[in-house]
């Protein structure tokens, strides 16, 4: 599919169709499992200031919260007793968390004998390949958008060039390598979404997240316009009919938009969820975006409405990891 008829999918094209047939490409390919991991947002400390983000350095107003080490792993190790195969660990980042601490803590859970993500963030090299030899097996690094300009933009003091070359680290270490973009942000035209799946596709990743822009009231972008729901919905297709195998989480922003935003994103290409296991208090400090659902809700909770949600539309928990099945060929 070249650059052209990809805008065409992301606009013209009508939507059920799209949708349906990237429903169908995702059964024909990856089936009709749905792969749950738990996610635990264990610090929401950031020495970034990306003008989208709610736990960006410069927003004074948030309560701002750390994990230690041992509860960290405790919310692992409950997470993996409601079954959960995956532990994805996100946070700002937060160098609290450097390379010998993050390492300790993916030994102790990688011995409960799960697949364990990442998802903190920009780091060295070394950083990256301590992290595999500890254990983790996947790492998620949204590049966001491919417009540089925009980019630059909208995450002062940070560079696309090196965000582009941690993905090419993570890929090289072996890692299944997650990525994504946010759609909607502001400036962000149509043909640049195209660019950025034609670029997700060509770095070859494994995990495609994929979620609105949903402006935040404490950050400079406050006022602007979000993203919609067609136009998420619509990426995530077209994702999909790009590369058909690849995992793509049903994000919990989609549902910020539509009560039934997951399971809108589930039967047009989607085939993961990522329900939240942190605890407590901790749900509602991690407020990237502001409307995020289940802050009030417990672990179990959303594990088991998931588990419901998921059936009612015909669809099955997943059963082992739930890794990309092309991996092991594409390293
Ligand atoms: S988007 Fe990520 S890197 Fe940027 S401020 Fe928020 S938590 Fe930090």
């Amino acid at each position: 599919m070249n650059r052209d008829a990809v805008i065409e999918l992301l606009t013209a094209a009508p939507a059920d169709e799209l949708y349906r047939r990237a429903d169908q490409v995702r059964h024909d390919a990856v089936g009709d499992e749905v792969h749950l991991r738990g996610l635990i947002e264990f610090s929401n400390i950031c020495r970034n200031d990306c003008m989208y983000c709610g736990i960006r350095r410069s927003n004074r107003k948030v309560q701002r919260y750390r994990m230690d080490d041992d509860e960290l792993v405790e919310t692992a190790r409950r997470a993996v007793e409601m079954g959960f195969q995956t532990i994805v660990l996100q946070s700002g980042e937060d160098m609290h968390f450097d390379q010998s601490r993050m390492c300790r803590i993916v030994e102790r859970i990688k011995a409960m004998d799960v697949a364990l993500t990442l998802s903190i963030g920009e780091r060295e090299y070394s950083d990256y390949k301590a992290f595999r030899e500890a254990g983790a097996d996947r790492y998620l690094l949204r590049i966001e958008t491919t417009d540089r300009d925009l980019y630059h933009r909208l995450n002062p003091g940070m560079s696309w060039e090196r965000r582009h070359e941690c993905l090419l680290m993570i890929r090289e270490l072996g890692y299944e390598l997650g990525s994504g973009i946010m759609v909607g942000q502001p400036g962000q035209s149509v043909a640049s979404i195209a660019d950025d799946l034609l670029y997700l596709k060509e770095i070859g990743i494994d995990m495609a997240g994929i979620g609105p822009f949903i402006p935040h009231p404490e950050t400079p972008l406050a006022g602007e316009q979000g993203g919609t729901l067609e136009q998420a919905l619509r990426t995530i297709a077209v994702m999909r009919l790009l590369m058909p195998d690849i995992n793509i989480p049903a994000t919990t922003a989609m549902e910020s938009l539509h009560p039934q935003g997951r399971l809108m994103a589930l039967q047009a290409g989607a085939n993961v969820v990522m329900p939240n296991v942190t605890e407590g208090e901790y749900r509602r400090l991690y407020e990237l975006y502001p409307g995020k659902i289940c802050v009030n809700d417990t672990p179990i909770h959303c594990r088991t409405c998931i588990g419901l949600k998921i059936q009612s539309i015909g669809r099955t928990i997943g059963q082992g990891r739930g890794g990309h099945i092309s991996h092991a060929k594409n390293i």
